[in-house]
């Protein structure tokens, strides 16, 4: 249903960025991710090679999945917008109307426990509120998407934390705690089921993602 999903996005003509765009970038990764990332919208070098966050900002949000044992088969990643804005303006309120309902989809298809929005766009389409990303990087919350319960957590966005130390370190500082937020909750069902809640425990670590 992804894969049908994919392929009706890629001949979208929902909005003006069709004109423009090279091709459609509609996500990457694990369709059964429990961890799902959301960016803004792809860039120059998204739009030539059809992928998210394949370019600089890309590049650090591999290194900061590394960080944590992760890869990208292991997350999904997308995007809020799925078409290159010409110059990467910033997304139109029309457009991200256009496009949303292909990321609600998305969620409700791949049924993540958490996802971490890239950014003011993601954060505050997915929040439903207009509070930025300065004031609830790093704090989880509830929030009902695709008619589940998903844990939202609002990180700054790579691109902007490339050229400012600052806030890598916060970046880096709450990446750090997704391991801890993800093993909580996929452990947690289990373990109020469990007599021994120590064995409810073992088959997250032996994946050894979290
Ligand atoms: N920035 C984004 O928000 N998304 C991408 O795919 C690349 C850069």
């Amino acid at each position: 249903m992804l894969d049908a999903l994919r392929e009706e996005a890629s001949v979208c003509t929902r909005c003006r960025l069709a004109e423009s765009r090279t091709q459609v970038v509609f996500g990457v990764g694990s369709p059964t991710a429990d961890l799902m990332f959301v960016g803004e919208a792809p860039g120059f070098h998204e739009d030539q090679q059809g992928f998210p966050f394949v370019g600089q900002a890309g590049k650090l949000l591999d290194t900061l999945l590394a960080g944590i044992g992760l890869a990208r088969e292991h997350v999904y990643i997308a995007n809020v917008i799925k078409c290159r804005p010409p110059g990467n303006r910033d997304p139109m309120p029309d457009e991200i109307e256009a496009c949303e309902s292909y990321l609600f989809r998305q969620i409700e298809l791949i049924e993540p426990q958490v996802v971490a929005t890239l950014g003011n766009f993601a954060t505050k389409l997915l929040s439903g509120k207009q509070t930025g990303i300065t004031r609830v990087h790093g704090q989880e919350q509830e929030v009902t998407l695709g008619g589940r319960g998903v844990l939202l957590y609002p990180l700054y966005h790579p691109a902007a934390a490339l050229y400012t130390p600052a806030m890598l370190k916060v970046l880096e500082e709450d990446f750090a705690r997704l391991p801890g937020l993800m093993s909580r909750l996929l452990v947690a069902p289990e373990v109020q089921e469990s007599p021994e809640p120590l064995a409810a425990a073992e088959p997250a670590v032996q994946l050894g993602l979290f």
